[in-house]
């Protein structure tokens, strides 16, 4: 009795440090992912959207004391018109659509929505104004259509229908035994990024924001889901404010300005034909694009 009591009373014991061990490391893990707390300012206020106009003013951020990501940023979003931002990768895109959304705050100068500073507003009021499409879409442990409707808790079921069409998920919802109701997330079915960026795209147009935020939300998909996807973003952003990350510049040659981002800072702007005619950044990027296509 005693010979089978020792060994495992010792497994018992292995047991119990291995599981203290993993406790230790998802607490650890946990304070590497905590974010700085982005709460409401004493007084905040509800944003007044008037015309959904977006400037970018002095503005600089750095995640980390000493390495500054974003310097000096100049920009202005006119109310209804497309802005894309392009540049190499690290160039601080997504930085700039996460404060946008106020995942962060600044460290220097501001952003203003039509006139009022995003950090004087509420976080649910500026959250409201903006759909976006983040570049890693987290789907909730639930249902395709539950992770839809997510963007838009009292859209009708006609509604969440129609965003699904935009989105041009309807054959590979139809191709699953369950249909829409098919559990999704990290214990559901493996969805591909390119699905996945489906479903935050019909969540982002079932959202109806006034401003449109997508950062390479097309990355994952294939040339002709791409481009039927951006037709359908085309109508949806019809007299929206749109901000577009973009990797791929053939995406955005409509945009109608194209911010060129280099090291955290604005290193050119204008239209598709104006960047290519002043032969700089956007032009030599374009060309690189063109080369590797062929
Ligand atoms: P882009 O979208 O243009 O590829 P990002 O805005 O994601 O670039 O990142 C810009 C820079 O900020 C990169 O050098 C990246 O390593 C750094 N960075 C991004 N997120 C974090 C973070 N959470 N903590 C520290 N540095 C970060
Ligand atoms: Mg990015």
């Amino acid at each position: 009795m005693i010979q089978l009591f020792l060994p495992l009373n010792f497994l018992g014991f292995v047991y119990r440090e291995i599981r203290r061990a993993l406790t230790d490391l998802e607490n650890m893990l946990g304070l590497l992912k905590r974010k700085p707390q982005i709460t409401d300012a004493a007084g905040a206020s509800t944003l007044q959207l008037t015309k959904g106009e977006i400037r970018f003013e002095q503005v600089a951020f750095q995640y980390q004391p000493e390495r500054p990501i974003l310097q000096q940023l100049n920009f202005t979003v006119p109310a209804g018109s497309k802005v894309a931002i392009v540049g190499a990768s690290g160039a601080g895109k997504s930085t700039i659509a996460r404060l946008l959304y106020r995942f962060y705050t600044t460290s220097a100068g501001r952003i203003c929505i039509d006139g009022q500073d995003i950090s004087t507003v509420t976080l649910d009021s500026l959250r409201r104004a903006i759909a976006i499409v983040p570049q890693d879409t987290v789907l909730f442990n639930s249902s395709i259509r539950e992770n839809i409707r997510y963007g838009r808790p009292d859209a009708s079921e006609a509604d969440i229908d129609q965003a699904i069409a935009l989105a041009h998920l309807q054959h590979f919802i139809a191709s699953l035994p369950q249909g829409d109701a098919t559990l999704v997330g990290e214990r559901g079915l493996k969805v591909s990024g390119g699905e996945k960026q489906r479903i935050a795209i019909a969540r982002a147009i079932l959202k109806r924001s006034p401003i449109l935020l997508f950062d390479e939300a097309t990355s994952a998909l294939d040339s002709a889901s791409e481009q039927a996807i951006l037709q359908a973003m085309r109508e949806v952003a019809r007299n929206h404010t749109s901000v577009v990350i973009a990797h791929r510049l053939s995406t955005i040659t409509d945009a109608d300005n194209i911010i060129v981002l280099k090291h955290g800072q604005l290193a050119e702007q204008g239209s598709h034909d104006e960047l290519l005619a002043a032969g700089g950044e956007y032009a030599r990027m374009w060309q690189l694009q063109q080369k590797q296509q062929q």
